[in-house]
């Protein structure tokens, strides 16, 4: 133990370099304190701070008697020697001092003689605090003491700063990553805890599930208590949100009555389901606010589950998101998942259609061509305008393979326009080659719907510059469902345009389960019986009977009847006997594209190709 002075201070100048130095805040001052008290006679030495919000308080962070180390307090500034001491820098009194400061209970109390303090300050000479050392007897060489505080001024003072500022930045960021309603972490601070739960889940082959939680009836409560109650929901929902999930799961606030949990570390998704259905069972409870039992509110989540859902934070988020509108649309105070695999498919289709696009405008759809039989005539009096895709790698595609998706979406009223546009030319063409020929083309039912569908049709001849009387050619073809849906409206459009000479057709007919006696209802001139029925038969009674009963009633009504899938001779003759009037099939032919057609027509003859005239009169 150092016992001349300038022992003390050489040895309070090393231990500040060594032994103090890892210390920090409130070890690091009292340290200091402990060693001052022990070396000098001091009864009570301490490090107080300048508090936050009142320039006149003063917050001990640390000290130490002679008993032993002091509890943190608060004292007020005023009317004590500290005052003069933060003024003025510094302040010694060893006389008087309870008369100088009459007012200082503490002094009183302690029954302190004498006093010496030194401000802390920052490096623009900024008072931050006060080092305090205080004695019950008179200072024996209060120079001494003074000199000996003014050894630790710069590091407590440094400290002092660093503390603070460290305290700012906690604060700021409290402010920044924490919704100040609720206390919880707030949308900037998810994405942070939601890549920590994916980082830990990979680490321990483990599941992280990204809750997306939103209020049902929020808005009413807001709206007719006010925004008190609501904020009490929030506040409410939040403690309830907390009440479920374990130290290592998070809930945070997005804003407004949105809210997130991060369940980390499962096992499998059961425990998923579990924990949710028990929240939305807590959430839907009342809520007791004023002299009000709130009982309109539940919540709507959705769920979306890493690794499963193999993405970054934002898309998982965007995710569960879209997963709670399912929640929505369901029917509220439920929970989704995010299905992956079908949205996988939908992005994938999304990726077809553009590809469908392209190609439209890449011109690598063309139209084919299907001859139909006229029993009466023996000719090939139509041809039913097939679609096919000569796709670059796969080849020549039919439309099972790209009309379902496009049927979906808008591109099928971009596709219909493009068919009957291809249609028109081809027809022209024909016609100038004296080959006069009646074409069906089929027509979506989404753009069947549309009230704008006819003059759609009179658009495109106007942009052709055709006459419409060239629809005198056309038939189009509708199907047996969409022609149903409003009668009404089927029949106006096919009024519009019989107008100007076309035809319509109900399109595989029997396969809507509709009933025979809205033939009578439509407007239409041909029913075409679906090759389902017509292939089997034969074979198949049922069939057979839908066929005779659609040709016979057809009749009644004088409307036409085409019979589609006419594979064999066989059936031919068959449905020849039941006095069906068109034929459309492989027999006959398949489509061909529009050079095979022209070939085709120019050189049918019905003597040399049909083998069947010796068993049937045609
Ligand atoms: P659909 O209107 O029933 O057309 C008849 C389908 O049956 C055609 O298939 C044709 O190739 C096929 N087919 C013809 N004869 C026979 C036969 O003897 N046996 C069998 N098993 N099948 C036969 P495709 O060309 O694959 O067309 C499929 C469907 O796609 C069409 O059925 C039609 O609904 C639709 N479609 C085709 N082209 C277009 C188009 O340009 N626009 C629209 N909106 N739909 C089209
Ligand atoms: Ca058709
Ligand atoms: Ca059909």
């Amino acid at each position: 133990m150092p016992n001349k002075y300038n022992d003390i201070i050489l040895d309070a100048l090393t231990t500040l370099t060594t032994d103090y130095a890892p210390l920090k805040g409130k070890e690091f001052y009292n340290s200091i304190c402990k060693y001052i008290v022990k070396n000098f006679d001091i009864d009570i030495c301490f490090v107080g701070r300048i508090s936050n919000y009142s320039k006149s308080l003063v917050n001990v962070l640390a000290g130490c008697s002679n008993e032993g180390t002091l509890e943190c307090f608060e004292y007020d500034l005023k009317d004590t020697p500290c005052e003069n001491a933060i003024n003025n820098q510094h302040a010694l009194y060893v006389d008087n001092l309870e008369k100088l400061f009459p007012d200082d209970q503490m002094l009183k109390e302690l029954k302190i003689k004498s006093y010496a303090g030194i401000a802390l300050i920052d490096k623009e000479q900024k008072p931050l605090g006060i080092l305090v050392a205080v004695s019950k007897c008179r200072f024996q060489d209060p120079k001494k003491i003074e000199k000996m505080l003014r050894v630790y001024v710069g590091s407590l003072s440094a400290e002092m700063e660093r503390f603070n500022y460290e305290q700012n930045e906690k604060d700021l960021k409290k402010v920044a990553y924490f919704d100040p309603l609720t206390n919880l972490p707030n949308r900037l601070l998810i994405t942070d805890k939601i890549n920590t739960a994916i980082l830990n889940a990979v680490r321990k082959k483990s599941i992280v599930a990204v809750c997306f939680i939103d209020l049902d009836g929020f808005k009413n409560v807001n709206d007719s208590l006010g925004h008190e109650a609501g904020d009490f929901i929030l506040i409410e929902t939040a403690n309830r949100l907390k009440s479920f999930v374990r130290p290592e799961d998070t809930v945070a606030r997005l804003g407004g009555d949105e809210f997130v949990i991060i369940l980390s570390d499962l096992e499998n998704t059961n425990d998923v389901s579990r924990i949710l259905s028990r929240i939305l069972k807590s959430i839907s409870q009342s809520y007791h606010y004023q002299n009000n039992n709130i009982e309109t509110i539940s919540a709507s989540i959705g769920v979306t589950l890493f690794p499963e859902d193999d993405v970054n934070s934002d898309t998982l988020l965007r995710h569960s998101d879209q997963a709670m509108y399912k929640a929505k649309e369901s029917g509220k105070n439920q929970f989704c998942f995010y299905n992956v695999k079908e949205q996988n498919k939908m992005k994938a289709n999304i990726n077809a259609l553009k590809k469908i696009e392209e190609a439209l405008k890449n011109d690598e759809f063309e139209i084919y061509f299907q001859p139909k039989l006229k029993a009466k005539s023996k000719r090939i009096e139509s041809v039913e305008v097939l679609s096919r895709w000569n796709h670059s790698i796969l080849g020549l595609l039919s439309p099972d393979e790209f009309l379902p998706l496009i049927e979906k979406d808008e591109l099928i009223y971009i596709f219909d326009s493009w068919v009957m546009k291809e249609s028109f030319k081809k027809l022209k063409l024909l016609i100038d080659k004296g080959l006069k020929i009646n074409f069906s083309i089929n027509i979506s039912s989404k753009q069947f719907r549309e009230r704008t569908f006819s003059s759609k049709v009179f658009t495109i001849l106007d942009d052709l510059n055709m006459p419409y009387d060239i629809l005198k050619f056309v038939q189009f073809e509708i199907t047996e469902s969409s022609a149903l849906e409003s009668i009404n409206h089927t029949n106006n459009i096919i009024e519009q345009l019989k107008s100007k000479g076309a035809t319509f057709a109900l399109d595989d007919f029997g396969t809507g389960y509709s009933s025979l006696v809205h033939l009578k209802e439509l407007k239409i001139d041909t029913v075409k019986i679906d090759k389902s029925f017509i292939i089997d038969m034969i074979d198949n009674p049922h069939d057979l009977a839908i066929t005779n009963a659609v040709i016979s009633l057809s009749k009644v009504f004088n409307i036409e009847v085409v019979a589609e899938g006419v594979e064999t001779v066989d059936s031919l003759l068959y449905l020849l006997k039941l006095d069906c009037d068109t034929f459309q099939g492989y027999y006959i032919s398949k489509a061909l594209c529009f050079d095979d057609l022209v070939e085709y027509l120019n050189g049918f003859c019905i003597d040399s190709d049909w083998k069947f005239g010796k068993k049937v009169k045609l």
